[in-house]
């Protein structure tokens, strides 16, 4: 049995694929064998497999990932390609080396000939990744790609991983690296596939291995049998069932109101939020649907997807793009050789270096909100200061968007909320980030996730100061950080003075009944509990204490 941390529930059973990590790279000083027409063959029929493969993979795909591949097929079928591969084996060279070195000096190139064809040197590196891989008899690196539905394990799965990713393919996620509030964790909860992150062995199962995968647990099974298959799935529906206490508005037992909303990351995920019963959407980020591109999106194309979303809510809360550290987006690079992504220009600071982005995106958001009963609530991600705040809300306002507001995920930003309070029109609360700032821990790191732990004593000592800042303009601060989606933090997040509370669709269930099992006084005595102890466990059962419904309804 192999354990990890559960971070979206549900089980399921199917066989593993691994995500196969970096291809190497092939060794200077080798001489093929002598036969330069034969290794020349073997290149160009690798080059032409890779591109057959790429040019399949989009054709099943459809929409914009089959313009992608096909352009990235163009690549490897590249003639020019394949002189450089020729010569290069005509100077002795095996092919695998050949064709690494043929892509390399594409790859240089295209670095040195502008932003645009910058971006287009990552897809040629992943060619010829494929491309040698496919040489040395290895599978290919990336998604796996299989016919039947299975187990993604990997190391760890970048957000652009995943973009290509066939929902309906993959019955759970597993990885060694990831903590709770990784991405990995938020896109598994979004896509409602059961997931286990840091989970030390997993890398060892051999491709093909039946698992059962137990996302709330954090188990997985190897080889399990048939009855333990279905114990489990049957545990799952019964927990499922227990919380299945209808789709009204949020509220406290006596009636105090806090909307439940969802976070999204695209049209995709309207479905989920409206079945879970959603009430508005409280994070809407934006980012999660630009991560395979390099080029920027255009004004007509963000216009549509927006539109979209804010056909279907009454309230929206919309991110601004949030890129950078382990979001990238190609068409925003960074400075280059940051040392520390994590505190180097990301979100709202990559803007100062591409600004037109910022004011494109924000002229999208209000032609698509012209004409709409929605509200529109725009913010930004990354907020420091109060300058930063500032030129945030004059931008918007010169986009014609009545409702500004920041994020506050920056220790920084949470300590001086009263001054950010009187320049924005309301506050989120990011959580994931405030905790990876407030602790200098790196949310992606699995060994560090203890400092992950949403209960926290230091991170709650942020957010009430917060909650309390914003309560004092008149404004309203929710919560979209992975914390809201815990029934019991709900419900100490609501006593801190926390107005909304916006999570992955399927956590709203149980959130909806945490809250209505309990009345706002006894959120704020189990809001004080959290508060005074010294530890996450403490605050954890101190509050626990004090909210007697949890446990019923097996919260
Ligand atoms: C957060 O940091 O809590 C947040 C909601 O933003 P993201 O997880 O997208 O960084
Ligand atoms: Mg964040």
């Amino acid at each position: 049995m192999l354990r990890g941390t559960g971070v979206s529930p549900g089980v399921a059973a199917g066989p593993v694929r691994v995500m196969t990590g970096a291809v190497p790279e092939p060794p200077a000083g080798r001489r093929h064998a002598g036969d330069a027409d034969a290794e020349r063959d073997r290149a160009l029929a690798a080059l032409e497999t890779v591109g057959a493969d790429l040019e399949e993979r989009g054709a099943r795909a459809g929409g914009e990932a089959r313009d992608v591949l096909a352009a990235q097929a163009m690549m490897a079928r590249d003639p020019g390609l394949a002189g450089v591969v020729t010569d290069r084996i005509a100077e002795g060279l095996p092919a695998p080396r050949a064709v690494f070195e043929a892509f390399n000096v594409f790859h240089a190139a295209l670095s040195r000939a502008g932003e645009y064809m910058a971006a287009r040197a990552a897809d040629l590196d992943d060619i010829r990744d494929r491309a040698v891989a496919f040489l040395l008899g290895m599978p290919a690196p990336g998604v796996p790609d299989s016919d039947e539905p299975f187990v993604l394990v990997a190391r760890d799965l970048a957000p652009a991983d995943t973009a290509l990713l066939d929902p309906s393919k993959v019955l759970a996620f597993v990885t060694r690296d990831g903590g709770p509030t990784s991405h990995t964790a938020i896109l598994a909860r979004a896509m409602g596939v059961p997931a286990v992150v840091a989970c030390g062995d997993c890398l060892e199962l051999p491709d093909g291995t039946m698992v059962l995968v137990d996302g709330t647990s954090g188990e997985v099974r190897p080889d399990p049998t048939e009855q333990e298959t279905a114990a489990a799935h049957a545990a799952a529906e019964a927990r499922a069932a227990a919380l299945d206490v209808g789709t009204g508005p949020g509220a406290t037992a006596d009636g105090h109101r806090v909307p439940l909303l969802a976070n999204i990351g695209g049209p995709k995920d309207i479905e989920a939020a409206l079945s879970c019963g959603a009430e508005g959407v409280g994070l809407f980020r934006t980012e999660f649907l630009f991560l395979g591109r390099t080029t920027a999106p255009s004004e007509e194309e963000q216009e549509a997807a927006y539109r979209a979303v804010l056909e279907a809510f009454p309230h929206v809360v919309v991110r601004t793009l949030d890129a950078g550290a382990d979001k990238p987006l190609a068409f925003l690079p960074p400075p280059d050789d940051e040392p520390n992504p994590a505190l180097g220009e990301r979100g709202l600071r990559l803007m100062h270096s591409h600004p037109g982005v910022l004011t494109g995106q924000l002229r999208a958001l209000a032609r698509a909100a012209a004409g709409l009963d929605t509200e529109l609530r725009v913010m930004a991600p990354m907020v420091a200061d109060v300058a930063e705040t500032r030129s945030f809300v004059a931008a918007c306002r010169a986009a014609g968007l009545s409702s500004a507001g920041v994020m506050i995920e920056i220790p920084a930003a949470a300590l001086r909320a009263a001054d950010l309070a009187a320049e924005a029109d309301f506050f989120s609360l990011g959580t994931n980030d405030l905790a990876q700032y407030a602790f200098a821990a790196d949310r992606q790191i699995s060994g560090l996730a203890r400092f992950q732990d949403p209960w926290q004593p230091a991170l709650l000592d942020l957010v009430a100061p917060a909650a309390r800042a914003a309560t004092a303009a008149g404004k309203d601060c929710g919560v979209c950080g992975e914390a809201a989606g815990d029934p019991a933090l709900a419900c100490v997040l609501t006593g801190l003075g926390v107005t909304s509370l916006s999570m992955s669709a399927r956590s709203l269930p149980r959130v909806r009944a945490a809250l209505a099992a309990h009345t706002l006084d006894q959120c704020r005595r189990a809001a004080e509990a959290a508060l005074r102890a010294t530890d996450a466990d403490g605050a954890r059962t101190g509050a626990r204490a004090e909210l007697p419904g949890l446990e019923p309804l097996g919260l």
